[in-house]
């Protein structure tokens, strides 16, 4: 059974990006006669408000989307975060981090290539982490890339891509987790962070199509990564293309782009909105 879904944080209003994944993924799982699922992604707790989940329900509705109940909420699923977190620590693969993100950034930049993203850094030597520890400083989890290497022994990952990657990857990737570094799997004021929540579930949830954009490509790199460490399946990947505003711009929620409601409230119609973003 085709299984996909649709993984918004509500720390905004969903914009044209956001519909055009959405209903992406919506009539993939109709045409395959499948599951759509939506799921919440609100770990973050310090951005995410309820309101912006209502009015993902009510764009949603709008663009004449159904989808299945209850729906998820990352914040109401810690406990399955952390304990694939404890699986990986009991498996020497991650170790704790205290840098801020400041030294973080003096450090990348005294790297030779400067790569801020691609952090690895390794745990303290005992007694300085028992010390930290004790004087109750706060540190993230993160994953160890040597760990990791030390577990897969060579063996190589892959992917199956049904869509394209930004410089056109398709078929069978490679994946290239080492590129981002020791990512963070719970960040120090959260207790969890993104790549691990979506693998976990994903992988609950029984996602069998990956569908979303390309400004997530890189991080299925990672998440492969993550799912053969905690054994997990594999999802097919769909990344689809990027609308792009007038301006040859992605619509991104940082640079306030128009929201859905926005276009409600100026009387545009969905079937307006999908002529405009070429899915009629
Ligand atoms: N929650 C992520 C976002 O809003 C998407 C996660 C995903 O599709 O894997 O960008």
């Amino acid at each position: 059974m085709f299984v996909t879904r649709f993984a918004p944080s509500p720390t905004g209003h969903l914009h044209r990006g956001h519909a055009f994944s959405a209903l992406t993924a919506y009539e993939a799982a109709r045409a395959a006669g499948g599951r759509f699922i939506l799921r919440i992604e609100d770990i973050d707790v310090t951005r995410s408000r309820r309101e912006f989940e209502t009015s993902i329900y009510e764009d949603l509705a709008w663009l004449g989307i159904e989808w299945e109940t209850p729906v998820r909420r990352q914040s109401e699923h810690v406990d399955d975060y952390q304990a694939a977190i404890a699986a990986l620590t009991a498996d020497h693969l991650t170790y704790r981090c205290f840098r801020t993100r400041k030294e973080i950034a003096q450090e990348a930049a005294r790297a030779p290539h400067g790569a801020a993203e691609a952090f690895r850094g390794g745990p303290l030597p005992p007694e300085e982490e028992a010390r930290r520890l004790a004087a109750g400083e706060p540190f993230a989890w993160r994953l160890s890339l040597d760990g990791a290497e030390r577990a897969l022994a060579g063996r190589p990952l892959s992917f199956v891509e049904e869509g394209a990657g930004p410089n056109g990857e398709h078929g069978i990737v490679t994946a290239d987790p080492a590129s981002s570094g020791d990512i963070v799997l719970a960040r120090k004021d959260v207790g969890v962070a993104y790549h691990l929540a979506v693998v976990v579930d994903d992988a609950l949830q029984g996602i069998t199509h990956v569908i979303r954009g390309q400004d997530l490509y890189e991080a299925s790199h990672v998440q492969r990564l993550l799912q053969a460490l905690l054994d997990l399946p594999t999802p097919v990947y769909r990344h689809h293309r990027l609308l792009t505003g007038p301006d040859g711009k992605r619509f991104a929620k940082r640079d306030r782009a128009e929201t859905l409601r926005d276009l409600r409230a100026r009387g545009i119609t969905p079937q307006q909105l999908r002529q405009e973003m070429g899915l009629d």
